[in-house]
């Protein structure tokens, strides 16, 4: 077959693919239902609502967390449970709150940061919502450009000892949205030690993905906050995680772990915000997480349900695009997402012809700050909150999406 017959070929197959109707919506990582169901028995894992203290958790109170939640937590990411919040249902709103309260009062000792202009530091392709809370709060966004060991780190110490502006910096250590980097010791320590212009600089350390492997490795990220305070910046790293990808999303609960002093300034501020968070959903999170080996068998559940669906889109993305120039995609060992690279100016148009093809895909260009690729590159896959079956004929079908832009 020449060339020509090739395209129109796949020209051919893109329009059966249409006429299937399919309605398919993989703009966000989403757990499945089945995933969900394996959480059910938190609905019943509650026969009491006293916490181990006696603390009633229908009433108010308790600003940090419950002792157990908080000593669960500090067991998770391994952080004494003196230095972990246990807060709120979701880490985004931790992660909203922490740049809320550095902006307006400072972070300790320090001016508040909306007194000058201020700049953050962005691993792309990246996580949208990072993106959207610099956006939205008038922070300046810099790419930085991801490697397989994490970060371009020698951009990295430029910048922040050259600029105090740069305030901050997003970093997904472990299986990150959408590239699936871990991030290396060296990567680690670097942050850690290197010479920052603003004496305020924060790592903001989002660990959404610590327990999510889907291989059978599972892969470890050096401890953040041993090595800020190794290198004698014990305030510099600020630690996220949640339970949404472990139980419910949106209804699990979060964690943040820090320095004593952060921990304490966190505290001042959480308490002007609220009388106290959702104790009952904690203590119900408590009795069925349990620890550390419940947490990992839990997972190793959502891995069997995961694995299969990331397995079917690398499969038909390889029978489909393994001979197309240009085009590349990671083959993940965690996290929620499949990054599809493709040839410069194609990502936005293939979106375009998926979505034609009743498949909404995150727009092209979220994973940069301002919704902006400069190569127009990269698409976000999701695959799992469809069926399997329905995920390998979106895979197929983001593949024919990707085969006609370019021929067109
Ligand atoms: N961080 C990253 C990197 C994520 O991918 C997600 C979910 N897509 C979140 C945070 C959201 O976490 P939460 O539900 O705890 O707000």
């Amino acid at each position: 077959m020449t060339a020509a017959d090739f395209q129109s070929q796949h020209h051919e197959q893109y329009q059966t693919f249409k006429q299937l109707g399919l309605k398919l919506d993989m703009s966000r990582g989403k757990p499945a239902p089945e995933q969900l169901d394996l959480s059910n028995a938190l609905m019943a894992s509650l026969d009491s609502y006293k916490a181990a203290d006696g603390t009633d958790c229908r009433n108010y109170g308790g600003t940090i967390g419950l002792p157990e939640a908080r000593a669960l937590f500090g067991q998770l990411l391994d952080v004494p449970a003196a230095q972990v919040v246990v807060d709120s249902s979701a880490s985004l709103s931790l992660m909203h709150d922490v740049i809320i309260y550095s902006l307006l009062n400072g972070t300790p000792g320090n001016a508040p940061w909306v007194r000058e202009p201020v700049t953050f530091l962005c691993p792309v392709p990246g996580y949208d919502r990072h993106f959207a809370i610099c956006e939205a709060r008038g922070i300046k966004m810099i790419n930085i450009p991801m490697t397989d060991s994490g970060l371009d780190m020698d951009l990295v110490e430029k910048l922040v000892a050259e600029d105090a502006s740069i305030k901050g910096m997003w970093c997904v250590p472990k299986y990150s949205n959408p590239g699936g980097v871990v991030y290396s010791d060296e990567v680690v320590a670097r942050l850690a030690a290197m010479k920052t212009a603003a004496p305020d600089f924060r790592l903001m350390w989002d660990d959404a993905y610590r327990f999510h492997h889907l291989g059978e490795q599972k892969l470890a990220v050096a401890n953040i906050l041993e090595a800020c305070a190794q290198a004698g910046n014990p305030d510099r790293a600020i630690v996220f995680a949640s339970s949404s990808k472990v139980s419910w999303a949106g209804s699990g609960v979060a964690a943040l772990a820090a320095s004593p002093a952060n921990i304490a300034w966190w505290t001042k501020h959480a308490g002007i915000r609220s009388i106290g968070p959702d104790k009952i959903n904690q203590l119900r999170h408590v009795r069925f997480l349990k620890d550390l080996p419940t947490v990992e068998a839990l997972m190793e559940q959502h891995r069997l349900l995961l694995k299969p669906k990331f397995d079917a889109v690398l499969a038909q993305f390889e029978r489909y695009l393994a001979d197309v120039p240009g085009v590349s995609w990671t083959r993940p060992l965690g996290g929620y997402f499949i990054d599809l690279v493709t040839p410069p100016g194609s990502a936005k148009r293939t979106v375009a012809l998926a979505k034609e093809a009743g498949i909404t895909l995150t727009p092209a260009g979220a994973a940069f700050p301002y919704g902006n690729d400069p190569k127009d590159s990269h698409i976000r896959i999701a695959p799992s909150f469809p069926s399997l079956d329905e995920i390998t004929q979106a895979a197929q079908g983001i593949a024919l999406s990707l085969r006609v832009a370019l021929a067109s």
